[in-house]
Order: C-alpha cells, then structure tokens, then sequence
C-alpha cells in the first residue's frame, strides 16, 4: 500500500543510464516480489528492447497495444495493460516502436509528461484493480522516455553493479534526477541505491559495496543482490527468478529487498507526517 495516499499507487522508476546493470531484473523480481508479499503491481516497460515484457513471458502477439501507443496517445495505459503468470503482477508492454515515440513527441510541448498523465488517468472510468505499486523499466540512457519515467515518479531505485566503475555516471544521473525535480517534478526523491551482481570471491565487490556506501551513506539499501546464475537464466523462460526458483539466493535476496523498500517507504511518511504535525 502506498501509506502517502492510499488510494494511490506508489510509482517507482529503476534507472541507470549505464547499460546492463540490473534495472530490468530488478524491475522484474522487485515487481513479483511486492505482489508476492501482497502488493498489487503494475510494470511499466518503457525500453524499446523489451526485456521486461518478454522475461515476463509476454509473447509479441500479446503486445498489439504498447507503451509507445499510450505515449503517442494512440491507446491509453489501462488498454495497454496485460497480466502475466504472476498473480497480481500487470505489465504495459514494449515493442520497437518504442524507438520512434522520441522523435513523434518531441515538438509536443508536453512531451515529458505524457506518461504522468497517462498514469493518472489510470483511475478513470472505475477502478478496474486497486494498484499499490508501479515500477517503471527504463532504456539505459537518459532520454524523453526516461525524462517521462522520472517525471512520473515518485521516487527512484538506482541499481549498481560491484564493479570498478560502479559510481561511473552516478553523478549524471543524480543531476538529471535534481534537474527533474527542480522543473517537472517537484516530489521526486532517491528511494535508494542498489548494489547488484555482488560477488564474494571477487575482492574488488567488497571494495566497491564499501565506496558507495562511503560515499552515498544511508541511501544505499542493506540488501545487496549477489551474482546469481539462477537470475540470469529466469528470463529465458519467460519466469521471473522468484517462480523459477523461490529458493536460489538471487531470489531471496530481492524478497528481502521488497521488505527493505516497503519499510523504507513506512519510514519516509511517518516523518514527513511528524514534519507536518
Ligand atoms: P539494459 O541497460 O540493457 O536495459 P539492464 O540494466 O536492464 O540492461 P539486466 O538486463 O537486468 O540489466 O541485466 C543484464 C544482464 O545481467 C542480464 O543478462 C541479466 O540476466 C544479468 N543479471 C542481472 N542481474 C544479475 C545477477 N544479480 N546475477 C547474475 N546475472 C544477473
Ligand atoms: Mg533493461
């Protein structure tokens, strides 16, 4: 439940520019972990490569209506909507023509706040299922489509991978999220930093969970996700980790992570209700 606004879902963006390191697992297995703890999600693929669509299991005859139609305008997100074999996990899928939507928009003047609107208007015409989360996949660059996921967000997942140029792009990134909030979105916060792919034989994963612990201190979530073989082979099957193998610690470790985030997002309302109070 999102405990700001109950009858609003709680929107999460997972974003790195940085290719490869973890986002579309992370929204995948943080997805399926919430709605295994109870939680009703929403996964908004908006990666033209499609990645979380199809380790979802979401054939491409399933996608005859994408997110880049509901970012043009053509259709909106809740015909965009298909569930998948997780029980209270939805996604919006992707395709390639994702890749067009930049260009389509770009003279639109509200060009960045098209995902944010179609967002809101999740709700009208009746609540068709009542969300308490929505995690949007991002492309690994800092594009329009990513500019409409932090736009729409109230807060942001960063997945770092432990390795030596982990911090690399930080920085861009956390500019681009303070440039966001200081124009389109105002509430937009870090909701914390993710350390993925950790390997405890690899002296160097140590090295790196220590620096960015140094230098980014409480924000940076205390589960760390380990290298796992187990995570990597899910998506080919078109099964989150979590359904292809509860027990491996890939999987574990992102239950855990979803109980970190929900207490987290517990914490940050008790104290801006006691800052209100
Ligand atoms: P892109 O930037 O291309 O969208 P991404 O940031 O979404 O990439 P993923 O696709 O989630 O990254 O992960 C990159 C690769 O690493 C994939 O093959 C994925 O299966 C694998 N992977 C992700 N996390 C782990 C992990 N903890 N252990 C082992 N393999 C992992
Ligand atoms: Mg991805």
């Amino acid at each position: 439940m999102n405990p700001a606004n109950p009858r609003h879902p709680r929107i999460l963006t997972v974003a790195n520019q940085k290719g490869g390191v973890g986002k579309t697992t992370t929204a995948i297995n943080l997805g399926t972990a919430l709605a295994a703890i109870g939680e009703e999600v929403l996964l908004v693929d908006l990666d033209p490569q499609g990645n979380a669509s199809t380790g979802l299991g979401i054939d491409h005859k399933d996608r005859g209506i994408s997110t880049a139609d509901v970012l043009t305008g053509r259709a909106t997100l809740r015909e965009a909507i298909v569930d998948t074999s997780v029980p209270r996990l939805a996604i919006a899928p992707s395709t390639l023509d994702l890749l067009g939507v930049e260009l389509e928009i770009s003279r639109d003047s509200e060009r960045a706040i098209r995902l944010k609107k179609a967002l809101q208007a999740l709700g009208d015409g009746g609540p068709e299922r009542q969300l308490s989360y929505v995690l949007i996949d991002c492309p690994p660059s800092l594009n329009l489509l990513t500019i409409n996921a932090l736009t729409a967000a109230d807060a942001v997942v960063v997945p770092l991978q432990c390795e030596f140029f982990a911090l690399e792009g930080l920085s861009q990134l956390l500019r681009t999220v303070e440039q966001v909030r200081s124009s389109l979105n105002p509430n937009l916060v870090i909701q914390g930093i993710m350390l993925t792919m950790f390997d405890p034989r690899n002296k160097l994963s140590g090295q790196v969970v220590a620096d960015v612990r140094e230098f980014m201190g409480k924000k940076v979530y205390e589960t760390i996700i380990p290298r796992n073989v187990r995570l990597s082979e899910a998506p080919s099957y078109g099964k989150p980790a979590l359904l292809y193998d509860l027990k491996c610690s890939g999987s574990q470790a992102y239950l855990k992570l979803a109980s970190e985030l929900i207490q987290r997002e517990r914490a940050d309302h008790a104290r801006d209700f006691a800052l209100l109070s």
